[in-house]
């Protein structure tokens, strides 16, 4: 038998037990005629003792272990004369009768402690060593309870799980797909799946009602710290319901998230519109741990002769609480990071609202001390703040306040990771206009209802038309997406045809799923969230990457198995690859 108990139940009332252990050598202390080993599982650590006194054959066998070798041992629980309450099996130890070494280990390079010396080069190469890391198991166990409670949150509410496969077409919106050649039809490929969204919509005409799948999906795009090429969506669509009752289903599921998970209440979710979150945040994901919202000055900076505000269509600043003390040296660092080409500010105005009251600005120059009280008196700023002004054109200035906003909340440690505030963003525009190619694209997918009242809108301004398509935002993450699909073909081809697509090729693309609307498709609409950016923000993570069992790097390698990797001519050939004829 290699174990009785795991390395991380035993305690007091074990005390008197014969029992048998099995795991790694965690840690080994000597200490004069005593050793003391500490052996591992997933489970917990346990503290073996080894004394030279009572058995010298033993302790000079313990003596010769070394880090991470895998041993079992037999031994009596007993009370620990110095306890350790850090830890639940602080209170005993094994007093160890026999040993045996299970299999011997090299010294691993780096330690397995939950502050380990290696870098993130050496653990990724060596991820299954990492993997014993308990601050990295801790993740994955998360990951598990967060899909085992969201399968039993949906399979409560009638919700199917239905797998749809993993080698589609390749359909060229959205992101880049990742290609697969056919061997048995040469010249031909697969694409794998960005998302199940058109299968999960032909589950809907086949009358399946409630789906949802735990999935992985694909996108070949630039990778970043919440981007992986391969992810996992927790996909749903429901047939028969409007927008509010998705809305409430799926807060419902958030909710029993964090209650189940993390013990947490979370409020209702307020709902936010597109322009407001634009409006008063700057971005389509506003994180609202804090405040600091985008306030317009434009109507108070005009006809004072400063050009930079005259000739720029908005003015907007944000209110920094307490910060009217920054020195020179600090606001110049706030102007050279607002001129950061990531941000791609042209400069930034500062007004101090001093705590004696007095009010000093970067352009005194232009406007009255009674003009400056009105700029305070608008950000509702109190003497002790800082008032920061930019200007320019008006999605890309507030995009850019919105980039300072966020670099002053970290700088004020306002980004608490255990506070969670989350939100709808709805009512997002259908169409995006990519100025550059002067075409339309869709802002969430083309499959996206427009909402009914807009519906006019779109031969004539079809920019202006709104969506049925709502995000879930928390803490400035945007954690699942969706929308009210169209169910019509004549719509669905309206829509293609604004998008730019021919009738052709929206026949070749998407005919199959325009033909299934013309067989009784029901009303629906659904949702996709990103399990691992959900389970990164319950964990309080920085990186994705960290709750991912095996993840790929920086540059989409996999440096363990070291993936992609060139391959055999033959395969090639195999493949017809050296052969392939282009479309025309
Ligand atoms: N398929 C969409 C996505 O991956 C989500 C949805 O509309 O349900 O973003």
């Amino acid at each position: 038998m290699y174990r009785t108990n795991t390395c991380g139940e035993l305690n007091l009332t074990n005390v008197g037990n014969e029992i048998v252990l099995s795991g790694w050598v965690h840690r080994i202390r000597k200490m004069g005629g005593m050793t003391f080993i500490d052996i591992r599982d997933r489970y917990g650590v346990t503290q073996l003792s080894f004394d030279l006194e009572v058995n010298e054959e033993l302790y000079t066998q313990a003596n010769k272990l070394g880090r991470e070798w895998v041993i079992k041992v037999e031994g009596i629980v007993k009370e620990r004369s110095s306890k350790n309450s850090n830890i639940p099996t602080g209170d005993i130890e094994i007093i160890a009768n026999k040993l045996t070494v299970l299999n011997k280990s090299k010294t691993p390079p780096f330690t397995i402690e939950d502050d380990t010396d290696g870098g993130d080069d050496l653990r990724m190469k060596y991820r299954y060593l990492d993997l014993r890391r308990k601050a990295v198991r801790k993740n994955l166990e998360l990951r598990h309870k967060m899909t085992i409670e969201t399968r039993k949150y949906l399979d409560h509410l009638d919700f199917l799980e239905v797998e749809t496969p993993t080698l589609i077409g390749s359909t060229p919106e959205g992101a880049r797909d990742f290609i697969v050649p056919s061997r048995m039809n040469q010249g031909e490929f697969y694409a794998l799946p960005q998302s199940p969204q058109l299968f999960k919509q032909l589950l809907m005409v086949s009358g399946f009602d409630r789906y949802f799948q735990i999935v992985k999906c694909f996108r070949d795009e630039d990778l970043r710290a919440d981007r992986q090429p391969e992810f996992t969506q927790i996909d749903c669509e429901m047939s028969f319901v409007d927008q509010n009752e998705i809305l409430n289903t799926f807060e419902g599921l958030t909710k029993h998230l964090f209650k189940t998970l993390k013990g947490i209440d979370i409020p209702d979710f307020p709902r936010m519109s597109y322009a407001d979150a634009m409006k008063y945040y700057g971005s389509d994901k506003p994180d609202t741990r804090f405040d600091m919202q985008l306030v317009e000055m434009k109507d108070l900076t005009k006809g004072r002769d400063f050009m930079v505000f005259d000739s720029a269509p908005y003015v907007g600043a944000i209110c920094v609480e307490g910060c009217a003390a920054y020195t020179r040296r600090q606001l110049d660092d706030l102007t050279n990071f607002v001129k950061r080409p990531q941000v791609g500010a042209k400069g930034l105005i500062y007004l101090r609202y001093n705590e004696d009251g007095s009010l000093k600005s970067s352009v005194d120059k232009f406007y009255s001390e009674e003009d400056l009280k009105l700029w305070a008196e608008r950000c509702n700023a109190k003497p002790g703040d800082l008032i920061l002004v930019m200007a320019g054109e008006t999605d890309k200035t507030r995009k850019q306040l919105s980039d300072l906003r966020l670099e002053m909340a970290s700088q004020l440690n306002l980004k608490d990771k255990n506070d969670f505030k989350c939100l709808w963003v709805v009512d997002f525009p259908l169409l995006e206009k990519d100025e550059e190619l002067n075409r339309y694209f869709a802002m969430h997918h083309p499959f996206t209802s427009p909402k009914p009242e807009d519906m006019h809108l779109l031969d004539t301004d079809p920019g202006a038309v709104r969506a049925n398509a709502y995000d879930m935002v928390i803490n400035g993450v945007e954690v699942g997406g969706g929308s009210i699909r169209i169910h019509d073909r004549e719509l669905q081809n309206k829509v293609l045809s604004v998008l730019g697509f021919t009738q052709e090729r929206a026949q070749e693309q998407f005919g199959f799923l325009m033909d299934a609307f013309t067989f009784g498709a029901p009303p629906h609409g659904g949702v996709a969230f990103g399990l691992d950016r959900m389970v990164s923000l319950f964990a309080g993570l920085d990186s994705i990457r960290d709750c991912i069992a095996f993840p790929k790097n920086n540059s989409g390698h996999d440096v363990m198995i070291d993936a992609p990797s060139k391959i055999d001519k033959e395969q090639l050939d195999e493949l017809g690859l050296s052969l392939v004829k282009l479309k025309e």
